[in-house]
């Protein structure tokens, strides 16, 4: 691979799940190089233990797991959790014993979409999120972001879209995450294609414009607002006094006049705090020149979180005058509140486990 974005993210802890045919080729030099794609296809349709494929002389499996140990999956599920209305949430364990949580959202027509992880924690400090709480752990490794993927297809069946929307800030963990988008969207793998990819970020300009400039992959993009008043967006969240929204929104101009496509706007509601027809139409100024869709978020609860869930009514209100002003909306269902597996709520903890903080003291735990 030529790209150097690629190159960037291929590290010594890289494991074997996130690797190109080529690159796993280069990993068994001794070896004709179609092994290397072999072993691909094997990580493609979702296996991962050496032994199980037969296709490989039995030399090559005995020294891929002298090497490598029985299996090329350097995560696994330790606990799994199905809410009422279908959402699945996993808790995953990785090699060095910390914890990262993933989920699978089943919408009204069967579609299911994998919320995956991009960060152990989150260093961007949003006040309303649950996973800000934890502060940032670690970046995942590209494997340890795609093998989520197959964990949600092992036990709930093969997801059709991703969202980058769990734990931590993708574009925080920029090589890693384009490296698993290029993975997942993989003719030869995957096959996932790019309108079916939705990354979703707090608003990181330089990032922004890496995605627009540099990803060869056409992803969607959302971006999180939730507010249009910079002194109020900053409290909230707190990347605003880094990158105020002057500068998220030329970023996002700049997405917009390369890549040609509509942006999401998450717009999470918290009750009596950015709810208000004056916040509406800081919104609807913002997005004046945005080709874009407003998804509007009522806020889940976070135990301990300042914040009130906006009421229905509200809720209702401000929809309506964001869509009179002429801007589309879509409402954010609340998926997965059971099992705390819904936007915001992901903290690396499985439901037995509430109270245990941080992410690194699970591992004495389980
Ligand atoms: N860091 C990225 C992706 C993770 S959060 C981002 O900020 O976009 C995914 C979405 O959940 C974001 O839109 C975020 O604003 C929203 N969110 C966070 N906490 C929430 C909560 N408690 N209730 C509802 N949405 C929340």
């Amino acid at each position: 691979m030529s790209k150097t974005y690629l190159m960037k993210s291929r590290t010594d802890h890289q494991g074997l799940s996130a690797l190109f045919p080529n690159e796993l080729s280069e990993l068994i030099s001794q070896e004709p190089s179609f092994r290397g794609r072999q072993l691909f296809t094997w990580f493609s349709s979702g296996t991962f233990k050496f032994d199980e494929m037969k296709n490989l002389p039995a030399a090559l499996r005995r020294s891929l797991i002298d090497r490598y140990g029985e299996t090329a999956c350097t995560s696994k599920v330790v606990k799994q959790q199905t809410d009422a209305d279908g959402t699945v949430k996993l808790l995953i364990k990785l090699h060095d014993g910390l914890f990262v949580e993933s989920v699978l959202l089943i919408d009204e027509e069967g579609r299911k979409t994998a919320c995956i992880s991009s960060q152990i924690g989150c260093a961007m400090g949003c006040t309303f999120c649950r996973t800000a709480e934890l502060g940032l752990e670690r970046n995942l490794t590209a494997s340890e972001i795609v093998e989520q993927f197959y964990h949600l297809s092992e036990i709930a069946g093969q997801p059709s879209h991703i969202v980058f929307m769990g734990m931590g800030e993708p574009l925080a963990n920029i090589y890693e995450t384009a490296r698993s988008i290029e993975i997942f969207h993989f003719s030869e793998g995957l096959n996932i294609s790019a309108r079916r990819i939705t990354l979703s970020t707090c608003g990181i300009p330089d990032g922004i414009r890496f995605l627009a400039e540099s990803l060869s992959v056409p992803i969607r993009l959302a971006v999180s607002l939730t507010s249009a008043d910079n002194d109020l967006r900053t409290r909230l969240m707190p990347i605003n006094s880094r990158a105020p929204l002057p500068e998220l929104h030329e970023a996002l101009l700049h997405y917009q006049n390369i890549r040609k496509k509509r942006i999401t706007l998450e717009y999470v509601l918290l009750g009596g705090v950015n709810d208000s027809d004056a916040a509406c139409r800081q919104l609807v100024q913002f997005a004046r020149d945005l080709e874009c869709v407003v998804n509007v978020i009522p806020w889940n609860p976070g135990a301990g979180l300042p914040y009130n869930e906006p009421s229905k009514n509200s809720t209702e209100r401000f929809c309506s005058c964001v869509e009179h002003a002429g801007l589309r909306v879509t409402r954010r269902y609340r998926r997965g509140r059971g099992i705390s597996g819904a936007c915001g709520q992901l903290a690396g903890t499985g439901s037995s486990l509430h109270h245990i903080h941080p992410v690194t003291k699970l591992n004495e735990q389980i």
